[in-house]
């Protein structure tokens, strides 16, 4: 069984404000029997840090460089993200793959940097609406898992976050149908390539996961958290979120 894990990415959101809504999650969750993380923007991550220092919530970052060091001009290192404290980096999100041209082998060279640098690795992948409806759901995220995916012995900092496109930031949320029918292939798949350590690999739902959907979303086999966008700014919305993980562990 995999550890659940619900973590936020603001995306280029957040400011002051946002940041001391910081102090609201770390004082409700001092300590949890499930993973919490939070990942705001670059600039914001030592303060992010601090704040939540002694409690159970983890800071990630939304994106690192494939590189440990080196001539590339406003990037960020991994190994500079865990010098701050982080220990989640997410990498391959859909809006990085189409703002920034990110293919699968960027994203593995990233996730591998992530876990060179000892942090865990959030890995997205997800179609398009136009996969879906050409019926290429199940063949895309395939393709995506074993490509964006870095052949490691560190199995057990892996994590996958299926993010249907057409679900991020449009409150379209996927129907519990398509969710299982994804989270099952993804489960196969990862047993498939890593063995008894593949059941292990948290695989999270993202895309418009809210409180109002959050329960019935983490009863779908093999959901093993959320990767949660806009919801995650304001911790009124975010808590019912993770309180309904801890609801069901
Ligand atoms: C995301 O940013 O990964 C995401 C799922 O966004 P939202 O929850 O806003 O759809």
């Amino acid at each position: 069984m995999s550890r659940k894990l619900v973590a936020g990415n603001w995306k280029m959101n957040g400011g002051a404000s946002t940041l001391a809504g910081l102090n609201d999650l770390a004082a409700a969750y001092q300590e949890a029997p499930i993973d919490i993380a939070v990942c705001p923007p670059a600039p914001f991550l030592a303060h992010a840090d601090h704040i939540v220092s002694g409690s159970a919530i983890e800071i990630g970052a939304q994106d690192c460089h494939t590189a440990a060091s080196g001539a590339h001009t406003g990037d960020v290192a991994a190994g500079m993200l865990a010098e701050l404290g982080c220990a989640y980096v997410i990498v391959g999100h859909s809006e990085r793959r189409a703002d920034h041209g990110e293919t699968n082998a960027t994203v593995a060279a990233k996730a591998q940097a992530v876990l060179d640098a000892d942090m865990r690795p959030i890995i997205c992948i997800g179609e398009s609406l136009d996969q879906r409806k050409a019926g290429q759901t199940l063949e895309v995220v395939a393709e995506q898992l074993a490509q964006s995916v870095p052949d490691t012995e560190a199995v057990h900092q892996l994590v996958v976050a299926y993010e249907p496109i057409w679900a991020i930031g449009t409150g379209e949320v996927a129907t519990i149908e398509q969710i299982a029918e994804v989270h099952g292939e993804l489960r196969a798949q990862l047993v498939d390539r890593f063995g008894e350590e593949g059941v292990g690999v948290p695989l999270l739902y993202g895309g418009s996961v809210k409180a109002g959907n959050a329960a019935d979303i983490f009863d779908v086999a093999h959901v093993d958290g959320a990767l949660v966008g806009g919801a995650s700014l304001k911790p009124d919305d975010f808590m019912p979120i993770v309180n309904a993980m801890l609801a069901r562990v």
